[in-house]
């Protein structure tokens, strides 16, 4: 069941090209909600420009707020 559940993945996979990598990741962690998403804005701190700030479609469309680990600015 296993092998044939595997199977099925491959096949669906387009050919590996090298950047096929980022499909085959789950995403990456909301700094707002905390889960993994592939729904995200990506940016740096608006304040320090030291950490890097990921934002979920949701917490973006509720305005979840974020706060920096490096510098502690809070905002949407
Ligand atoms: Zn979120
Ligand atoms: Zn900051």
């Amino acid at each position: 069941m296993l092998n044939s559940f595997t199977g099925l993945i491959e096949t669906l996979k387009p050919s590996d090209s090298g950047d096929s990598i980022a499909d085959v990741l789950p995403g990456k962690a909301c700094v707002s909600c905390g889960r993994l998403t592939s729904d995200y804005t990506e940016f740096k701190c608006p304040k320090c420009g030291k950490t890097t700030i990921i934002r979920c479609l949701h917490c973006r469309e509720i305005g979840n707020r974020y706060i920096c680990k490096e510098c502690g600015f809070e905002g949407p």
